[in-house]
């Protein structure tokens, strides 16, 4: 058999337009934040039914920037999820605030809201949802817990650009949103992000946030107020931006029919855990940026490790997300041990992530469940 290409297990897809507009950019004289970002944001927030929208050199900026804009510090407590990425819970303690990580259902790996009610203390001051692999949290019982509590909501929707709830875009409606534009989602500008807002005052605020804290005064010259941070997106990034929005429709689209086809070939043996498929009637409100089944590990006999080695062997990459975030070194220090978050921990020890990214193929999707079956096949105990 011939040995076929490597298959990562995400790919950013860069075309002409988008590359001929960055040599735009570049040859233009201005390559920092400047007309490209402003651009960037009105079509962002055209794409989220006109809240207002800035860019960040990072989602992990936006989170930071986020909590900073709610006030939040030391003696807060924000509620999480321990079942994602690092940069959720990192911010909240970087702020100062302390991070109550609550476990995911295990079908979603979205928070339990159920679990995030009985979390709830007087020095609660907001809850960080994430939308695992771009599948809402369910936003009705989300905002409704948020609302009786007086709570703010940070989404972390770093992984659900192009994603909806029963119509209704992520970001287009609720509190704060943050969007990533790593190269590994949706859509990207190779580094960074955008934080949704709700009002004039909020991007005030969230200018001076990601620049320096600086105003500027009437007579021409510059006031800071607060040390902050320095998190301006260049338009070198924001003209690929551009670019990737005008695509995102067509990117989630071809995500959605590779998922397909994912749920219809990989039926191993022993069987894997599939992700949900979407909520029933509101399918295409999930924007796929990963496919990430859980291992039967009990009915193996080879570990997590030998079978990514056995998949990268036949030329398939895959990756993890996520570790327990409350089981690494940093969190450990808050207290949290094992056996806290039965699903996170579950989750974190089984999931693997497949190959998925628009330019791919359906062979590419078969050729994954083959391998996936037989390698498998092969360790079934
Ligand atoms: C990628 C990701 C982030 C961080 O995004 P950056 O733009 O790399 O800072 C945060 N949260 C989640 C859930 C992510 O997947």
């Amino acid at each position: 058999m011939a040995s076929l290409p490597y298959l990562p297990f995400a790919r950013p897809t860069l075309d002409e337009d988008t590359i001929a507009g960055v040599v735009e950019v570049l040859r233009s004289g201005w390559i920092t934040t400047g007309p490209q970002v402003q651009k960037f944001e009105a079509a962002l927030s055209a794409y989220l039914g006109g809240r207002p929208v800035r860019v960040l050199n990072s989602a992990t900026a936006a989170l930071e920037v986020a909590l900073q804009l709610c006030g939040i510090g030391p003696g807060d407590e924000v509620i999480t999820p321990s079942q994602t990425f690092f940069a959720a819970p990192n911010m909240i303690a970087k702020v100062g605030a302390t991070p109550v990580f609550v476990d995911v259902e295990l079908a979603s790996r979205n928070l339990d809201l159920d679990a995030v009610e009985w979390a709830i203390t007087p020095r609660t001051k907001a809850i960080m949802p994430t939308h695992f692999a771009g599948l809402p949290v369910a936003m009705d019982r989300l905002y409704e817990i948020a609302g009786r509590h007086r709570l703010r909501v940070i989404e972390d929707a770093a992984l659900a650009i192009g994603s909806s709830w029963r119509g209704q875009r992520i970001g287009s409606f609720g509190d704060l949103t943050v969007f990533s534009f790593h190269p590994n989602k949706n859509m990207t500008t190779i580094e960074g992000g955008a934080l949704v807002l709700s009002d004039e005052a909020e991007v005030r605020e969230v200018e001076k946030l990601r620049f320096h804290g600086i105003t500027r005064l009437p007579d021409g010259t510059r006031d800071v107020a607060f040390p902050g941070g320095k998190f301006n997106l260049p338009d070198v990034n924001a003209r690929i931006g551009l670019s990737q929005l005008a695509r995102l429709e067509e990117f989630n689209t071809r995500r959605r029919e590779f998922v397909a086809d994912y749920f219809q070939l990989l039926q191993t043996d022993p069987p894997c855990l599939l992700p949900h498929p979407g909520y029933t009637g509101d399918e295409a409100g999930h924007s796929w940026n990963m496919f990430a089944p859980l291992l039967p590990l009990e009915q193996m006999s080879i570990d997590r490790k030998q079978f990514r080695a056995a998949l990268e062997a036949r030329g398939i990459g895959t990756g993890i997300s996520y570790e327990a975030a409350h089981l690494t070194t940093l969190f450990r220090r808050y207290g949290y041990c094992e056996g806290e978050l039965p699903n996170t921990e579950q989750i974190a020890r089984e999931t693997v992530t497949l190959p998925l990214f628009p330019t791919m193929s359906g062979a590419d999707v078969e050729r994954v469940c083959t391998a996936v079956s037989e390698v498998l096949l092969e360790a079934k105990i």
